[in-house]
């Protein structure tokens, strides 16, 4: 059986900025109100043979959503970015984060933005796609903990009404 949850009616929501890295619109920083959208399947089971708990799907998925939301999404693995005084093929995430500032250039442009108003992803991009991906691997990977029933979580991430990509994670 599969269960759904709308991003909209849920509250599973966040306004973040981002940049994508040499695109001709989106290479400036600009922000999107997301929302995120749910879907999972697999076998009834339990006490009371649900698929999965709503209450447990929402409130992983929120605690990323708040973790995004009002910051800059920085993709520490694109290829275009490059750091001042960390090298990304060997430093952790967690020392960017640490800094009080963060410097980086992107082609011929300079950023020096407190740490605090980022948060630094390991992806490549922060596009709908690699954001949809991030989400259902995070929230798999948090599911598979509590239960064995699921055959798959799938996450749209749209940014704003009319867009979104969906990925899907196979347990
Ligand atoms: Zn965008």
């Amino acid at each position: 059986m599969k269960i759904l949850i709308n991003g909209i009616q849920s509250n599973l929501r966040f306004s973040s900025a981002h940049i994508i890295p040499g695109h001709d619109s989106c290479g400036f920083i600009h922000g999107h109100s997301y929302f995120v959208d749910i879907e999972i399947e697999g076998e009834r089971a339990g006490d009371f043979e649900f698929v999965v708990d709503f209450k447990d799907i929402k409130s992983y998925a929120r605690a990323i959503c708040d973790e995004l939301d009002h910051r800059l999404l920085i993709p520490v693995y694109n290829d275009l970015i490059e750091f001042k005084d960390f090298d990304k093929n060997k430093g952790s995430i967690f020392d960017l984060k640490n800094n009080k500032s963060v410097y980086f250039k992107i082609q011929d442009k300079g950023y020096s933005i407190p740490s605090v108003d980022c948060i630094f992803l390991p992806l490549p991009f922060t596009s709908a796609e690699e954001l949809s991906k991030f989400f259902a691997e995070t929230l798999a990977k948090k599911l598979s903990e509590d239960y064995d029933n699921l055959e798959y979580v799938a996450v749209c991430v749209n940014e704003g009404i009319g867009q979104g990509a969906m990925y899907r994670k196979d347990l």
